[in-house]
Formats: structure tokens, sequence, C-alpha cells
């Protein structure tokens, strides 16, 4: 078969991360395929469309600058958790290079997963990014370290150059976009699941008040 799917999907992601990570230098990478070096600091929402296993997928991805995000990271406001509520993925960015930007990813998947807990969520989307592997020479956080935490909160991992690789950083959304549609079935399952559940315990429930 050839073409594409007609089946459109839209999915919100959030890209968070200490300051200097290189959060918008990824995904300008991901959007127009260039890195240009210095970025500022304004908060931006994009909407981009890929196609992955030949669907369409347009995600909506909010560029947060640092500020709000390390309050957020350290109080929890109100703006995370509007972040939080909004977004049906994360993808969390430290720096190679950066051992406190690794800590705060650390930090940043607790408060995602017990947020999305508390809203009912089973499993959340997170992929979790190394960026600047350019700079193997200055690197303080081994790989192992961010596979292994990778595994442990049950996340997908990669460690990329924004600023050399284009390739890699396409991989980084692929893989979201994949863990997105998996969450999405899942939850389909699941409340197929709880649907069957619900209406063969009525059935039983109406047979056992009949036969009184
Ligand atoms: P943000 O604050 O997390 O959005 O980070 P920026 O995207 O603004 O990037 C911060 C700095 O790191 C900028 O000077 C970028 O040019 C640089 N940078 C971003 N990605 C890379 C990378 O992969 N390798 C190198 N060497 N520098 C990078
Ligand atoms: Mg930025």
């Amino acid at each position: 078969m050839t073409g594409l799917n007609t089946q459109r999907m839209e999915a919100n992601v959030v890209v968070l991360g200490t300051d200097n990570v290189g959060k918008s230098a990824l995904i300008v990478r991901f959007l127009t395929r260039r890195f240009i070096g210095e970025y500022g600091d304004i908060e931006s929402l994009y909407s981009h469309s890929v196609v992955v296993d030949r669907r369409e997928q347009t995600l909506n991805i909010w560029d947060a600058p640092y500020s709000q995000s390390q309050q957020d990271m350290s109080y929890g406001s109100l703006m995370c958790e509007k972040r939080v509520q909004w977004a049906d993925g994360f993808v969390l960015v430290y720096s190679i290079c950066d051992r406190a930007s690794f800590n705060a990813v650390t930090r940043l998947i607790h408060t995602i997963k017990t947020s999305k807990e508390f809203l009912g969520f089973e499993k959340m989307p997170i992929v979790i990014v190394g960026n600047k592997r350019d700079l193997d020479h200055r690197r303080t956080v081994l790989s192992e370290e961010g596979r292994l935490l990778a595994l442990s909160a049950d996340c997908h991992f990669y460690e990329v150059s924004a600023a050399e690789n284009y390739h890699s950083v396409l991989m980084v959304f692929h893989g979201l976009v994949n863990c997105i549609r998996e969450s999405r079935v899942s939850v389909k399952k699941l409340a197929g699941i709880k649907g069957i559940v619900k209406s063969m315990s009525a059935v039983f429930t109406r047979r056992r008040t009949d036969s009184l």
C-alpha cells in the first residue's frame, strides 16, 4: 500500500529543562533542520507536522524560558501545573556537561509523574534527552547515567547534539510520537475493558435483582 493514512492526529508537547541546555536549539533544529547558535529567551508555542509510520502527526510544542521553569521545578507552581495538564508528552532536556541540569531532569520526572497520576493517567510519555553530545571532552554526565534514569522511570532516552546533527533530534520527536500513540491505545483499551466490566456487572446485578 502507498500513500498516507488520512487519519490526522494532534498532540501537545512540552519541552522542559534548566537554562542553557539547548531546549530552543533542539526545537528549532526539529522545525527548520538548522542550528542558528543563539535563541533568546522568548516563550514560544509552535505547531509542526511530521509523518511517522505513514501517519501524519501534528505536534504543538511549548518552549518555555528558564526563569519560569526553574521556579516550577522547585516550587511546583501553577504555571508548571498548567503545562503539565496541557501536555500529552514531555521532552526533558539536560546538557551532558551540566550535572545540575541532569539532577533537575530527575526532579522533573517526579513532578510530572506525581501530577499526572493525580490527574488519573497511568503512564506519561516522556523522553529524556542528553544534549551537547559534541562536547564530549567536557562531559560530566555519563551516557549510562541517562540510560539508567530512563530505565528506572520507564522513559525513552537519547543523547544528541542539536548543534551537529538533525537526524538524532528527529528521532527524539519520532520516539515521543510513538510513546504518545502507545499511551493513547492503552488508554482506549483500558476504557474498553472498564466498559465491558461495567456492562457485565450491570447485567449480573440486574439478573440477581430479577431472580429475587
Ligand atoms: P535553552 O536555554 O535550554 O533554550 O538553550 P538554548 O537553545 O538557548 O542554547 C543555549 C546555548 O547552548 C546556546 O549558546 C546554544 O548555541 C548552545 N547549544 C545548544 N545546543 C548545543 C549543542 O548540541 N552543542 C553545543 N556545543 N552547543 C549547544
Ligand atoms: Mg530557550
